[in-house]
């Protein structure tokens, strides 16, 4: 009797230890992760490994950073053009064919940048008594300081996306702490989401050139989206005043008419409005505008989702098992043949396969030995089930 309470003591610990989503792990783990908001925090060494590699094969274009003249507002150094299709600053006014900035037509992106902040809580709820879904660009440090929104807006459905880890103007950075600001972001992502890798991420004010569309693209496979309409909803305070002076609406009020006007508009091309859940107030604007925009007939999505695509880089929605990574750095060549498959459960179709000998043997990096040897949150959920099951039989025996 004494042996068997030692081995109920010692499943109970296990279970314990190896529960992913216990808040107390997450306090331990916050350690791991770099100060709030420091700008252009020190990348992981495989992270540089992995961009030194992109810089020598010549996929990252040597253009020097641009100097920050004032919030949202660069220049840059004497002898760079920032409109010449190779820098292509969108601060500066290039827009670059392998960005987002519009939606297809009829259609409306639903985004948020900045969360999870101060209206995150009512923007959630008023998304699901809607029935919608929508991308929230999220800020690292925001996320660590506030990992239960977090987890509701995943847990509720919605698509992750990256805003950098202090929302600095990306393109004035080194290309060092380019890497830190995405990298650090991912990996907070990726550890407090059962391991999903985004795909998708928007840089703070817009402000990208090819330099830092290249670092996000090939070292980590982001896809960098903007926008095409903007609301400069972010000028309303807590107290519905604007922070902003002459410039920008002057309260909630204000951002509601535009958003209205924006929906009254052509549907060619389709939207793509830069919203914020900083507020209530920026929340409220948006779901005030929520009867006019569907009176109006716009199809509205997640961003990946106006294109069909795949939410992560290693699955295709919310509620998908992902495939198992080690890393977060950029995962196409690993996946991207099982994304564009007809399958809803990526890793039991990985795994299911890997039961066919065809399968190369030595092949440790692919995504099918991933699969193979992880397992997923929802595999590991049901065996802890399983051992309690256990453990309670083994009680009603005695
Ligand atoms: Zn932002």
């Amino acid at each position: 009797m004494e042996s068997f309470n030692r081995i109920c003591l010692m499943l109970f610990l296990f279970l314990k230890l190896s529960n992913q989503s216990d808040p107390r792990l997450f306090q331990r783990k916050v350690a791991n992760y770099p100060a709030m908001d420091v700008v252009g925090p020190k990348p992981k060494p495989e992270w540089i490994t992995a961009y030194e590699q992109e810089k020598a094969a010549g996929r990252i274009p040597n253009i020097p950073p641009a100097i920050k003249l004032g919030p949202g507002s660069i220049k840059y150094p004497s002898g760079v053009n920032p409109l010449d299709p190779n820098v292509c600053s969108w601060t500066m006014g290039c827009k670059s064919p392998h960005d987002i900035n519009d939606a297809p037509d009829g259609m409306m992106g639903i985004s948020f940048d900045d969360g999870p902040q101060g209206g995150a809580v009512e923007l959630l709820r008023f998304l699901k008594s809607v029935n919608q879904t929508a991308t929230h660009f999220m800020i690292g440090s925001r996320i660590l300081g506030n990992p239960k929104d977090f987890q509701a807006a995943l847990t509720q459905g919605d698509h992750i996306a990256v805003h950098t880890w202090s929302h600095p103007l990306m393109s004035t950075l080194s290309d060092q702490a380019v890497l830190g600001e995405i990298g650090w972001t991912l990996q907070i992502i990726f550890d407090l989401s059962g391991g999903r890798l985004p795909a998708y991420w928007r840089p703070p004010y817009g402000d990208a050139d090819n330099r830092v569309r290249a670092i996000a693209k090939k070292v980590f496979g982001l896809q960098t989206v903007i926008w095409n309409h903007d609301t400069n909803d972010w000028c309303v305070t807590s107290q519905d005043t604007n922070t902003c002076g002459n410039a920008g609406p002057a309260n909630q009020a204000a951002v509601t008419s535009e958003i209205k006007g924006f929906a009254a508009s052509s549907k060619s091309p389709g939207l793509i409005i830069l919203e914020h859940e900083i507020t209530v107030h920026s929340v409220r604007a948006f779901s005030d505008s929520w009867s006019t925009i569907k009176a109006a007939g716009w199809d509205t999505r997640p961003i990946p989702s106006l294109f069909n695509h795949p939410w992560y880089q290693n699955a295709i929605g919310a509620f998908d098992n992902p495939i198992k990574l080690n890393s977060v750095l950029n995962a196409t060549s690993y996946i991207n043949d099982q994304l564009t498959r007809p399958t809803k459960d990526l890793t039991s179709d990985v795994i299911a396969s890997t039961s066919n000998s065809s399968l190369s043997q030595n092949s440790t990096n692919s995504p099918q030995s991933r699969a193979q040897s992880g397992m997923s949150r929802k595999e590991f959920k049901s065996g802890q089930f399983f051992l309690v099951f256990m453990i309670i039989s083994l009680f009603s025996q005695i």
